[in-house]
C-alpha cells in the first residue's frame, strides 16, 4: 500500500505544463491538464455518480465518452441538460461539451470503443437478503468484455462488496484487461465541489502500475492519493459509511438522551464538536439518515461480515437506533396534534392520526437534491400515513403541474420498503408551495433542511394551519420565534 500526502505525487505523475480553472468551490482552483495529456475515458452510467465523475475528468483534460442504457437521459444530456438537481452540474456538463471532450450515447457498447479507462458507474441496489445486488455491473460486464480494447483498465466505481472485481473479471472473461476498485464518495448537493476537490482517491488492485494510472486521471485535483490491494478499497468505501450511518444515529440517540434529562442538544453539539477528536460535521439530529447509500451500504456490510463469519452487532445496532428514530418523529406529531386537540381520545397504534391532516415540508433525503431514494422524510410520511393521517407535502424539487392545486408524487410506491403494501401513497399528495400544503392541517413536520424554509412568513403558515403546531425534525427553525407567534413547536434534542 502506498499513500501520498495532500499534493503529493506517488505514483502519480503530472505531465506538461497545467492550466488553471475555478468551480464550485469558493473559487479555489484546481489544475488542468493540457489537452495533449488528456486519457481517452469510458463513463458507464450517467447518473449521480457517473455524470458528476464524467464531467470532472473532462473538465481536467480527458476525452470522455458516456454510455447510458436510457435513451431519455442520453438525448437530454445531449441536448446540454443535466436530469438530475445538482448545483454547477449542467455548467461543468456544458464546458466539457463546448470543449469537446465530454459526448454521450445511448448504451455501454458505444461508450467503450478504444477507451483506455472504463469507469463503471451502475446501481448496486439492496437485494432482498439485505446483500448488494450486482446484476447492473455484471450484466454491463458481459455487455462490454468483447469490445474492450487489450489493456483496457476497468474502474468499479459502483459500491460493491469485498470481492468484486474478482467478479468483474471473470464475468469480463478478458485476460488482456485489468479490473481497479475506485470506490466513490461525493455527496449528492455537493457533488460537483467534491468530485473537482476530493478529500482522497482510493484506487485498489492486484496491479499496483493499473491502480497508479487510475489514480493519475484524478492528478490535477491535487488530492491526497492511497493504491491498495481490492479488498480494502472496497472495505475502506463500506466503512467510510458505516462510520457515517453510526455518526449520524449516536446524534440521534444523544437528542433523545438530551430529551430525557433536559439538556439541548445544539449546545452539547458545540461542546463536543470543539473537541478536534471529535469534529462538528455530520452531528446534526434528524429524522433518520437514509438517501441511496447509507441504507443499503449499512445493511449490505452486516451481511458481507455476516457471511465472513464476523458478527457486525454495532453497526446492527446503528441501524436499529435509526429505525428508533423514525418512530420517535411520528410520535412527536402524534403528542403534538394531541396537546392542541380540546378533547384528545387515546387511539390504538396505527390509528393514532385518523382523519388529521398534516403537512410534510421536504421529502428528499437531504436538501440541494432531487433524490427521493429511501429518504427518511418519505419514511416518516410513509409512518404517518400508517397512522391514519392524509399528508399534504411540498419539496421545491416535487414538481406540481401548473394550474393544479396539488398533484400525487410520482415515483412514491416505488419508494417502500420491497414488499410492504403501497395503498399508503394514495393519503399523500405533492403542493405547489409549502403555505398550500399547510392548508387546514393540525401540524406540519419539517423534513428536510431546505434553507428555503426558514424564511417562510410563519404568520402566514399560522393563518394557513387548523392549529399551530410546528414538529421540526431538522432543527432548522428557531423555537423562540415559532413560540412568539404562538406555535406549538417541538424539535430534536432542543428545549
Ligand atoms: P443512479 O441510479 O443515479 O445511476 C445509475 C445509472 O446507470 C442510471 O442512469 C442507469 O440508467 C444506468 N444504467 C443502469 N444499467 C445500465 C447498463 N446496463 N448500461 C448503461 N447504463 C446503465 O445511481 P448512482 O446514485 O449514480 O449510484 C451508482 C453507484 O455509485 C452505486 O453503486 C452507488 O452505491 C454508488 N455511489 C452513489 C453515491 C450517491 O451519492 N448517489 C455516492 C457514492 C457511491
Amino acid at each position: 500500500m502506498s499513500a501520498t500526502g495532500p499534493g503529493g505525487a506517488t505514483g502519480v505523475h503530472r505531465s506538461g505544463p497545467a492550466t488553471e480553472a475555478s468551480f464550485g468551490h469558493g473559487g479555489s482552483s484546481v489544475r488542468v491538464l493540457p489537452h495533449t495529456s488528456g486519457r481517452s475515458v469510458a463513463v458507464i452510467g450517467v447518473g449521480y455518480v457517473g455524470l458528476p465523475t464524467a464531467a470532472t475528468l473532462a473538465h481536467l483534460g480527458h476525452r470522455v465518452t458516456c454510455g447510458d442504457a436510457d435513451p431519455a437521459k442520453i438525448a437530454l444530456l445531449q441536448g446540454g441538460r443535466v436530469p438530475i438537481v445538482e448545483e454547477h452540474l449542467e455548467d461543468l456538463v456544458q464546458e466539457g461539451q463546448a470543449s469537446g471532450r465530454l459526448h454521450f450515447v445511448v448504451g455501454a457498447t458505444d461508450a467503450v470503443a478504444g477507451a483506455e479507462f472504463v469507469f463503471l458507474c451502475v446501481p448496486t441496489p439492496q437485494a432482498e437478503d439485505g446483500s448488494a445486488d450486482l446484476s447492473y455491473v455484471e450484466a454491463v460486464a458481459e455487455e462490454i468484455g468483447p469490445h474492450l480494447a487489450p489493456g483496457t483498465v476497468i474502474v468499479n466505481k459502483s459500491t460493491v462488496p469485498v470481492g468484486s472485481t474478482l467478479v468483474v473479471e471473470r464475468v469480463l472473461g478478458r485476460h488482456d484487461v485489468t479490473v481497479v476498485s475506485n470506490p466513490e464518495f461525493l455527496r449528492e448537493g455537493t457533488a460537483v465541489p467534491d468530485s473537482l476537490h476530493p478529500e482522497r482517491i482510493v484506487v485498489g488492485a492486484a496491479d499496483q502500475s493499473a491502480a497508479a494510472r487510475v489514480g493519475e486521471l484524478f492528478a490535477g485535483t491535487h488530492a491526497p492519493l492511497l493504491i491498495t490491494d481490492a479488498a480494502t478499497a472496497e472495505t475502506i468505501k463500506y466503512a467510510s459509511n458505516a462510520f457515517l450511518a453510526t455518526k449520524l444515529s449516536f446524534v440521534n440517540a444523544v437528542a433523545g438522551l438530551c430529551e430525557a434529562v433536559g439538556a439541548d442538544v445544539r449546545d452539547v453539539i458545540l461542546g463536543l464538536g470543539y473537541d478536534k477528536r471529535i469534529g462538528f460535521e455530520f452531528l446534526r439530529p434528524g429524522p433518520g439518515w437514509g438517501g441511496s447509500c447509507l441504507p443499503k451500504d449499512t445493511r449490505a456490510l452486516v451481511y458481507i461480515a455476516e457471511q465472513a463469519g464476523y458478527d457486525f452487532s454495532f453497526l446492527r445496532g446503528a441501524i436499529a437506533t435509526n429505525e428508533e428514530q423514525f418512530v420517535r418523529v411520528v410520535d412527536k406529531v402524534v403528542r403534538a396534534v394531541a396537546r392542541t386537540t380540546a378533547a384528545p381520545v387515546e387511539r390504538p397504534a396505527g390509528d393514532r392520526l385518523t382523519g388529521t391532516v398534516v403537512a410534510a415540508w421536504g421529502l428528499t433525503f437531504k436538501a440541494g437534491t432531487d433524490d427521493l431514494r429511501n429518504s427518511p422524510a418519505v419514511e416518516v410520511v410513509r409512518r404517518l400515513v400508517g397512522e391514519g393521517a392524509t399528508v399534504q407535502a411540498f419539496d421545491p424539487t416535487v414538481a406540481v403541474p401548473a394550474g393544479a392545486p396539488s398533484a400525487p408524487v410520482t415515483g412514491l410506491s416505488s419508494l417502500a420498503p420491497p414488499g410492504t403494501d403501497d395503498s399508503w401513497t394514495a393519503s399523500v399528495r405533492s403542493f405547489p408551495d409549502a403555505y398550500a400544503a399547510c392548508a387546514g392541517a393540525a401540524a406540519v413536520v419539517v423534513l428536510t433542511e431546505w434553507d428555503e424554509f426558514r424564511w417562510l412568513d410563519f404568520t402566514t403558515v399560522r393563518e394557513r394551519l387548523s392549529a399551530p403546531v410546528v414538529v421540526d425534525a431538522r432543527n432548522l427553525l428557531d423555537p423562540s420565534q415559532l413560540r412568539r407567534l404562538g406555535f406549538d413547536y417541538t424539535g430534536i434534542g432542543r428545549r
